[in-house]
């Protein structure tokens, strides 16, 4: 057994922030299942939205998009709070070390801001297309040469412990080892990130299978907005065969592309968002997403095609160095060739349900990040709040947790045994191909009664199917993506409406006299 004052699941941008703030009042440790670093964060292109431009841009405007983008169900005070504290944050972030681009003028601080869908400024800092690597390189570089936290990599953490409604810590299981672990801490804070690994195409990576959501609904947390899913307008479509589809991300090919003038074009080679937005390709994801399923629908086909041919070679080239050669080592180049894109699943706007310093309704338990849902993002995420998300709850919720009362005894008395897997590898993928495919088809984009009581049906049976303790990594993870498809779909089926990125085609329209509220679901 383990113990420190701080236990934090999960070594992204939330996590780490948690991880600086939590080391000023005790021991740290931090759990990944996979290696240090692994995970959203990393691969976000995009940027970072702050109002650190006080001349063109404020706070207010920042706010006044967020809660546009979320379809009437942004808690207010979240989103103040997003806003403000996110301008010191980031620059805590730079002062850090972090290597923003900078503009040859002063303007914007002197950082080169960008643009992206329904942000009416110029307010996305962002490191060339590669972000999330250098906000994760400058955490996670403080994080272990302060010797901040000692950092547990590949431990996967499979439930928390609650005894008498506190949370005790978790019991994980070492991947090289394969022998479970327990810790145990004063404050548990969960920041193990997204979800997009439920549906068969998503942009997120393999670790992105909803963890720390699944452990804390099995411990009794409430967990919220689970019918609002981000489906990311445009990932990269190539041949794929199906063990990478199960398992590979899609490479995103972010906003900032169209932000800079990319144009959407479907298979006929005719523009088309001007027919369904007036934003143009600039309009909130949702629509933009909407719309390319209706034009590949209509031609039937399975990808649209992005072309940057007005952002010119050399932009291209500087701006977007990862997709230009990531595309290039695919075959393509993107300075004369269209990008073949589709949506993938890419953001959750639902998950743990806490308030805004990250308490969840179990003691000692916390939740930070894309694993938790405090109305940040309604129900819909304006594009780059998310690492701004992390960024400022994760560190909110360390210190909410200092006031912990300390040294809680727990009376388990958990052994050290090594786990062997009970499905065989092949039934495994079977399973999971049916989760994921179902949830694609029948619970993505747009959504029936019909379609999803057809996906609860086929989530049933396999979920039926595993009526065993799972032992090995997949197993742990099949379940948590089984008992996440059933609440998505659950609460997908308990809304009959459209709002923000949930569409139901039987009830196509928002009604707010009896749906502008948020689901919450507890087990029972
Ligand atoms: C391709 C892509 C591009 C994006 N671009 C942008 C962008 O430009 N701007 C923006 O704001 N947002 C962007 N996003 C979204 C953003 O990156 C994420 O929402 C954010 O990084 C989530 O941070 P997090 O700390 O909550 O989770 P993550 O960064 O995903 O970290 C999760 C951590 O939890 C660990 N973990 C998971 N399960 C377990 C477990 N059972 N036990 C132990 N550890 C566990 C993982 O190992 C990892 O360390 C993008 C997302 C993707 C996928």
């Amino acid at each position: 057994m383990t113990k420190c004052d701080y236990l934090i699941i999960g070594g992204g941008i939330a996590g780490l922030s948690a991880a600086m703030e939590a080391a000023k009042y005790g021991k740290v440790i931090v759990l990944t299942k996979g290696k240090a670093g692994e995970g959203a964060t990393e691969k976000a292109q995009g940027g970072i939205a702050a109002a650190i431009d006080q001349i063109r841009d404020s706070t207010q405007f920042h706010f006044e998009d967020t809660i546009a983008a979320g379809a009437g169900l942004c808690d207010e005070k979240a989103v103040r709070i997003l806003v403000t504290e996110g301008v010191e944050r980031v620059k805590e972030l730079i002062e850090m070390g972090a290597r923003f681009d900078r503009a040859e003028t002063e303007a914007g601080g002197g950082f080169a801001l960008a643009l992206e869908g329904a942000h009416k400024r110029r307010r996305i800092l962002h490191a060339g297309d590669a972000t999330g690597e250098e906000i994760q390189r400058t955490l996670g570089s403080k994080v272990v040469s302060e010797k901040l936290a000692d950092i547990y990599q590949y431990t996967l953490g499979i439930d928390l412990i609650v005894e008498n409604g506190k949370c005790l810590g978790v019991n994980a299981l070492d991947l090289k080892s394969n022998k479970t672990e327990t810790f145990i801490a004063n404050s548990t804070i969960i920041t193990t990130g997204g979800l997009g690994q439920v549906y068969l195409y998503t942009t997120n990576p393999e670790v992105a299978t909803g963890d720390g959501i699944a452990m804390a609904y099995r411990a009794g947390a409430a967990v919220t907005d689970m019918e609002f899913v981000q489906f990311h307008p445009t990932s990269l479509v190539q041949f794929e065969d199906l063990k990478d589809i199960i398992a590979l991300p899609r490479f995103l090919i972010s906003e900032a592309v169209r932000g800079e003038g990319a144009m959407l074009l479907n298979t006929k080679g005719e523009r088309f968002m001007q027919k369904y937005d007036v934003k143009g390709e600039l309009a909130p994801r949702d629509i933009v997403s909407r719309a390319i399923y209706k034009e590949m629908k209509e031609n039937n086909s399975d990808h649209v095609f992005l072309s940057l041919v007005k952002v010119g070679a050399e932009k291209i080239k500087k701006r977007f160095p990862v997709i230009y050669h990531t595309c290039l080592e695919r075959g393509l180049d993107i300075t004369k060739d269209n990008i073949p894109v589709a949506p993938s699943a890419h953001y959750f706007m639902g998950g743990i349900k806490t308030d805004v310093d990250g308490k969840t309704n179990i003691a000692n338990l916390y939740a930070a990040g894309e694993c938790a849902s405090l109305g940040v993002h309604g129900a819909n995420r304006l594009a780059s709040n998310s690492l701004l998300d992390g960024l400022v709850f994760g560190h909110r919720a360390a210190l909410a947790a200092r006031s912990e009362i300390r040294n809680h005894k727990s009376e388990t008395n958990p052994k050290s045994e090594i786990t062997k897997a009970h499905l065989k590898d092949k039934e495994l993928q079977r399973f999971k191909l049916i989760i994921k495919s179902n949830m694609w088809k029948e619970v993505s984009i747009v959504r029936s009664k019909e379609s999803l009581l057809q996906a609860q049906k086929m989530i049933n049976e396999v979920d039926r199917k595993l009526d065993f303790e799972p032992a090995a990594k997949e197993e742990i993870e099949l379940k948590n993506l089984t008992l996440l498809a059933k609440l998505i779909t659950q609460a997908a089926l308990d809304r009959p409406e459209s709002r923000g990125a949930h569409y139901r085609s039987d009830f196509p329209k928002s009604d707010d006299k009896n749906w502008k509220k948020h689901l919450v679901y507890k087990k029972s």
